[in-house]
C-alpha cells in the first residue's frame, strides 16, 4: 500500500461548510433583531449581487476543497437569497453539476423567509432535493412582533404563503425558530403550533442575542434591557425554561417524528458523539461566510473587518479555511473558557455555546463567560435524565422512540425511570400542560 501524496494546497484537511450569501444583507424583509441589515454598512454603494463569474469561482474552489470528500453542502444564506431570482439558482444547480466529482452526494439548502416562493422557484427546488430552512418564530401573533415587512406590515401571512406552496410541492424543509422576548414564555404555543398546524418534522431554535455595544442596539427601536442587550433579547433563564418545556412535550410524544436541533445535539453529546452544531463543539471554525463579493470571514455572527480572511478571487478557498488565523479563530473557542465553564458539570454538552454570545462576568469576576449560561445550565441538568435513557436505548440496538414508552410504562407509584428520583406521576407521567405557564413562572419539574 502506497502512502498517499501531499495533498493540493487547493484541498482542505478536512470538511468544512460554508454559508455563502448572494445578496449579501440585502432583504426584501425588515425585521427588528436582524443582525446583518447593519453590515449594509461595510459595503457603501455596493449594489450586492453575486455574478455570475464569482458563482462560478466560488464552486469550484468549493468543490476543489472538497477534492476525496464523499460529500459536500451547498448552503445559501442572507439577507434574503431568493431576491438573486430563480435564473441564478438554475446556473447554481448547473454549476454544481459541472464541479460535482465522481460519485460525490451534493446537499443543497438555502435559507430563507419564503415570503418570495413561487411554484418556478419551488419546481427548482424539488427537482435538486433542496432543504429549505423557513424563519418562523410561531403564531402570527407572535410572528409579527418583530419580522415586519419594509413597511413595518405583518408578514406571516406571505411566509404561511411560501411554507404551503414548498409543502405543495413536497419540498423538504424546516423551521427556524428565533426565540426572544416576545416568545420566550410562550414554548408549547410555539412548540404546538409547528408541529400541529404547520406539520413540521424539522425545528430549530435560536436565542436572539443582541448586545448594545457591539450589535448597535440592532435595528431601530432596541430598548435596553439588562446586561447590555437589547429588550427583544432572550432572557437566560427564560431561555432554559423553553428548551425545557418543549424537551418536556417531545419526549413523551414526539421521539421519532419531530426532530429538534437542540435535542439531537444533546443527545450525541450524551452518547460521547461529535457535535452535530458547531455552538455546542469544544472549537469551531470549520464554517466561514462568503460574501456577495467573494469576502471570506471567519463565521456568519463574525462578519466584521477583524474577521475578514481573504477574497475568493485573490486567495483560494481551502487556504482562507485552513489559514493560521482561522485555526487560531476556532481554538479559540476552547481556550477562552473561563473556568467556570472548565469545571461545569455540563460543559461536555455545552462547551460554553457560541463565543460570540460570551460577555458576561462569572460569579468569580472572570471575563467571558456566555449570556446564556443560567439557561443552559437549567436545561442541560433537566435533559440529563432523559438523555441516560435515551443512550441506554440506543446502545442496546432499540429505537430511540421505545424511550416513549419506558417512561409511560412505569407504575404510577414506581420512581420515574428517568431516574429523577421522584415518582413517576410526579415526574414523566403528569399529565402535560394545556397551556404555557404564566411567564416567568417556573415549571416544578424543570
Ligand atoms: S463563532 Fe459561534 S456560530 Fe461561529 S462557528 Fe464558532 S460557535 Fe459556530
Ligand atoms: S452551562 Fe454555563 S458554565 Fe456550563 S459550559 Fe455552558 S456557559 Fe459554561
Amino acid at each position: 500500500m502506497t502512502e498517499p501524496g501531499p495533498r493540493a494546497a487547493t484541498t482542505a484537511r478536512g470538511p468544512f461548510h460554508v454559508l455563502a450569501k448572494p445578496t449579501g444583507p440585502i432583504c426584501n424583509l425588515d425585521c427588528e433583531y436582524c443582525f446583518f441589515l447593519a453590515k449594509e454598512a461595510l459595503y457603501p454603494g455596493d449594489r450586492f449581487r453575486m455574478s455570475d463569474a464569482l458563482l462560478d469561482t466560488y464552486l469550484r474552489q468549493l468543490f476543489e476543497a472538497h477534492d476525496g470528500a464523499t460529500e459536500v453542502t451547498v448552503a445559501w444564506q442572507g439577507g434574503e437569497p431568493t431576491l438573486m431570482g430563480v435564473g441564478f439558482f438554475r446556473r447554481v444547480v448547473e454549476r454544481v453539476e459541472q464541479y460535482r466529482r465522481p460519485g460525490q452526494q451534493v446537499h443543497h439548502t438555502i435559507q430563507t423567509n419564503a415570503t418570495l416562493l413561487t411554484d418556478a422557484w419551488c419546481e427548482l427546488l424539488a427537482e435538486h432535493d433542496f432543504l429549505v430552512g423557513v424563519s418562523v418564530d410561531g403564531p402570527p401573533e407572535l410572528h409579527d412582533r418583530y419580522r415586519h415587512d419594509k413597511r413595518g406590515g405583518p408578514t406571516s401571512a406571505h411566509v404561511l404563503r411560501g411554507l404551503r406552496l414548498l409543502q405543495r410541492h413536497e419540498v423538504e424543509h424546516n423551521i427556524l425558530c428565533t426565540v426572544h422576548a416576545a416568545n420566550q414564555g410562550r414554548p408549547l404555543e410555539v412548540y404546538r403550533y409547528f408541529r400541529d398546524e404547520l406539520g413540521a418534522r424539522f425545528v430549530q431554535f435560536i436565542p436572539i442575542v443582541e448586545r448594545l455595544d457591539r450589535d448597535g442596539g440592532g435595528a431601530p427601536g432596541a430598548g435596553e434591557g439588562a446586561a447590555g442587550v437589547t429588550d427583544r433579547t432572550v432572557e437566560p433563564e427564560a431561555w432554559g425554561r423553553f428548551l425545557s418545556t418543549v424537551f418536556d412535550e417531545w419526549v413523551r410524544r414526539d421521539v421519532g417524528t419531530v426532530f429538534v436541533t437542540q435535542f439531537e445535539a444533546a443527545l450525541a453529546a450524551w452518547a460521547g458523539l461529535p457535535a452535530s452544531l458547531c455552538v455546542f463543539a469544544e472549537t469551531c471554525g470549520r464554517a466561514v461566510a462568503v460574501g456577495h463579493n467573494g469576502d471570506v470571514y471567519s463565521c456568519d455572527h463574525f462578519v466584521d473587518p477583524e474577521h475578514l480572511l481573504g477574497n475568493l478571487a485573490t486567495e483560494h478557498l481551502a487556504r482562507l479555511v485552513e489559514s493560521p488565523r482561522q485555526v487560531a479563530f476556532g481554538q479559540a473557542k476552547r481556550d477562552t473558557l473561563p473556568r467556570f465553564c472548565r469545571e461545569c458539570p455540563v460543559r461536555f454538552a455545552c462547551q460554553g455555546e457560541c463565543p460570540k454570545n460570551r460577555f458576561v462576568a462569572t460569579p468569580e469576576g472572570d471575563p467571558g463567560l456566555n449570556h446564556l449560561c443560567a439557561g443552559y445550565r437549567s436545561y442541560f441538568a433537566h435533559v440529563d435524565g432523559p438523555m441516560r435513557l435515551l443512550v441506554d436505548l440506543l446502545r442496546q440496538g432499540r429505537h430511540a422512540d421505545e424511550v416513549m414508552g419506558v417512561l409511560a410504562g412505569a407504575r404510577r407509584n414506581d420512581p420515574c425511570p428517568c431516574g429523577s428520583g421522584r415518582k413517576a406521576k410526579a415526574c414523566h407521567q403528569r399529565p402535560l400542560p394545556d397551556t404555557d405557564l404564566p411567564s416567568g413562572a417556573a415549571c416544578d419539574a424543570c
